[in-house]
Parts: structure tokens; sequence; C-alpha cells
């Protein structure tokens, strides 16, 4: 008998000629969360992946299982030969090395037959293992609709028990859709974003505007805390930096104050695109939400948008704070995106910044500019790191 971890995946997603590309991809990165474990086997067989556990090693498995993007679903499960009076013993096992753990009283047997040729079907299956347990255990009676625990029994090339489903992230494997570049501040929204867009199988590179020395080494320091946590899901990406002051101060001596955080905007999203060019990145990701701040009006996202050719993902454009709120905190990154660390925006932040920007108007201060030797100037400061994988 085996221990072993069944992993489910979306299976809309796998029909037609994608489907060994979208699994061999998951495989691949399921091997990869799982690399520093040891030698483990991971394979799949019949729609679904194994990996084979041991006692000892098996929920530190399934907490990096989870976090593979592709995964619906985890059971931590025994495998063995299908046999009728095996299945009913190690059901036996099962329940009452649950029954050590906590208090049950009722539960239910869920059979699932997938080899046709095996000669009972589902209910007749369910019903005899149910009246050996009956048997075998005094202290427990069954419950079709609320058993304190259900037991799964499936027959399919090898016959499975489990009694735990664990829910992964759903969406699909890292990389099947290209890569795109995520403009990370340290606020809640933009981790969020970039979480989001990966989660469709977007791999990720990330850029960071900073004010240095306005903005302190500490604020910097959180821009990468949250940039490993990302890497907790997506594996280890580079995160560029970028020295976006001399770009203020210019803007603050030539161009009208309330425009500061809109032209701000419109730099950082050219020099993004100049980067994800030069990355091979096919989109820019952004952490927006319609009306949050004065530079997310629609006006001031139009005006930001016309800044870029490449497509700009906007994952959070129509949610609420609240429920961005929720994912960080799902993700791990609220904590740290809290901590109060000065961002570049709030360097020269001005009083009554623009909401209804006029294109022509700030395209014409735009001309008061030197933008190329600007945008130039700051990628060629640009500092670059790999932010490693830290677990
Ligand atoms: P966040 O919580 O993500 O900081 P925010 O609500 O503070 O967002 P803005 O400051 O208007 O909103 O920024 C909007 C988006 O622009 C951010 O989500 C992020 O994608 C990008 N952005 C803002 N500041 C920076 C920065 N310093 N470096 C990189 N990207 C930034
Ligand atoms: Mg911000």
């Amino acid at each position: 008998m085996e221990k072993v971890i069944i992993i489910r995946y979306g299976e809309i997603m796998l029909k037609g000629l994608n489907k060994s590309y979208f699994e061999n991809k998951l495989v691949k990165h399921i091997r990869h969360a799982l690399s520093d474990l040891g030698k483990l086997k991971v394979y799949k067989e019949h729609s679904r992946i194994y990996v084979n556990v041991e006692e000892y090693n098996e929920n530190q498995i399934i907490e990096r299982i989870k976090r593979v993007f592709g995964v619906v679903s985890i059971s931590p499960a025994k495998r063995f030969p299908v046999d009728m009076e095996n299945i009913k013993k190690v059901v036996l096992g099962e329940l009452q090395d649950k029954l050590q753990k906590k208090v049950i009283k009722t539960f239910k047997i869920e059979s699932k037959r997938g080899d046709k040729k095996f000669p009972m079907k589902s209910p007749e299956i369910s019903r005899e293992i149910g009246g050996f347990v009956l048997e075998n255990i005094d202290s427990i009676s069954v419950d079709v609709h609320r058993p304190d625990i259900a037991i799964n029994v499936e027959i399919r090339n090898n016959a499975f028990v489990f009694s735990e489903k664990i829910n992964g992230f759903g969406g699909l494997p890292l990389g099947t859709n290209g890569k795109g570049l995520l403009l990370l501040s340290g606020g809640i929204d933009s981790p969020v974003a970039g979480w989001l867009v990966a989660k469709r199988g977007v791999a990720l590179e990330a850029i960071h505007f900073h004010s240095y020395p306005f903005t302190s080494e500490r604020a910097k320091e959180k821009v990468i805390d949250l940039a490993r946590m990302l890497a907790t899901y997506c594996g280890e990406f580079k995160l560029h930096s970028i020295n976006l002051l001399p770009i203020q101060k210019e803007i603050n001596e030539k161009c009208p104050e309330e425009e500061m955080t809109i032209l701000s905007r419109r730099f950082m999203m050219k020099i993004a695109e100049r980067i994800a060019l030069k990355s091979k990145c096919d989109a820019l990701i952004t952490g927006e939400s319609i009306g949050q701040v004065a530079s997310q009006t629609v006006n001031s996202l139009q005006v930001t948008n016309e800044a870029v050719n490449l497509p700009v993902f906007r994952p959070l454009i129509a949610m609420d704070k609240v429920d961005i709120i929720q994912i960080a905190k799902q993700i791990n990154t609220y904590e740290t995106s809290i901590l109060p660390f000065e961002d570049c925006c709030t360097v020269f932040l001005p009083k009554h910044p623009v909401t209804k920007p006029k294109l022509e108007k700030i395209l014409y201060s735009e001309t008061l500019l030197n933008v190329e030797a600007l945008i130039n100037e700051a990628i060629e400061n640009m500092d670059e790191e790999i932010i490693e994988l830290e677990i």
C-alpha cells in the first residue's frame, strides 16, 4: 500500500490538443515546488497527478502543492491494488485512525467506480463497506446527509481511500499564458493584482519605482518582502527598481503642481513598457481600481493608458477595497502591505491633484520636459535583482 496525494485539476481546460501541454506544465511546477524536499515521485495518470508521500512530510508537501496554480483540490490517500477485502480493512483503519484524533459519531461511505469492469456498482460497494464498519466499530452510526466524516472509496486502476479534500486556488499553470510585467508598489493592491493575473497562467516580472533618498531603504525592503511572498506562488522572478526622483524633480520644476501625479504615472507606464518589451513581457499589470484615488478616475485611467501601447491588465478595476483586502489576507501579503513606509508617490503629492485631466493639457506639459532623455536616464540607472524562493 502506498501513501499518495491525489491532485485534481480543472477539466474544462483539458479538452482537445491543449491537454498534455497543460498537464506537463502542471507536473513540472509541482516538481519544482517540491524540489528541495528530497526525491519525490510525481506522476500523472488518467487526468490526475499523484505524489508519493510519507507520514512525516505529508503536511509540508500539501502546503506547497496548494500554492501551485492550476491545482483545484488535493486529497491525501491510500493507494493499493483493487480487492474488496483489502478496501474494507483500509477504510476501517482510516476511521479508527481519525477516531483517535477527534470525536466521530456518524460516517458515510462515498464510492466511485471508475473501472466499469468491477462487478459491484457504487451503492453496493458503499453498503458493503459501511456494513463492515458497523460490525467492527460499536460507537458509530451511518448518516448519509450530514456525517461527521465521509470516507471516499474510488475504484480505478487501483483502489483509493481518502477522507479529506483540500481546495487549491484553481487557475492555470504558470507560463501557459506568457509573461507580464507587474508594477509593484508597496501598497495593498498591486501584489493582489499580480497574484490574480499569475493565477491565470501569466508568469511575472516586476518593476518598482522609488524616490531614494526621499524614500528609505526600509521602503525598498518592504517591496522585496512582498515580491518574495508572490514568489511562493510564482517561483523566482526578476524585480527591476527605478529611481523616479530625477523625473519627479523635473516635473515639479516645470509643470503645474496638480499634474504631478498623473504625469508621474505616465512616466511609470512608459518606463515599464520599455522594460516589458526588453524582457519579453506581453502585458503590463497594475493594481488600479476605478475611483480609488484621483489618479484612478476613469479620465485619469484614460490619460494614463494613452501613454503605452502594450495591453494593461487591471484585474482589480471593478473591485471594492474590502474585497481586495480579503484576497491580500488570503495570500499573506496584507500584513506587509500595511507597514507604514513612504511610497514615491507621496513624496511630491499635490494638494489638489487633477481628477479630470485633459489629454491635450497633459501632452502639452510633457513638451516642457525632455521625456526621452529622462526615461533613458532612469533606465540606465536601473537596478535588477532576482527574487528567490525562500520557504
Ligand atoms: P497600491 O496599493 O498597489 O500601491 P494604490 O491604491 O496606492 O495602489 P496608486 O498609487 O494610484 O494606487 O497606484 C496604482 C497602481 O500603479 C499600483 O497598483 C501599482 O500597480 C502602480 N504603482 C503605483 N506606485 C508604484 C510604484 N512606486 N512602483 C511600481 N508601481 C507602482
Ligand atoms: Mg500605492
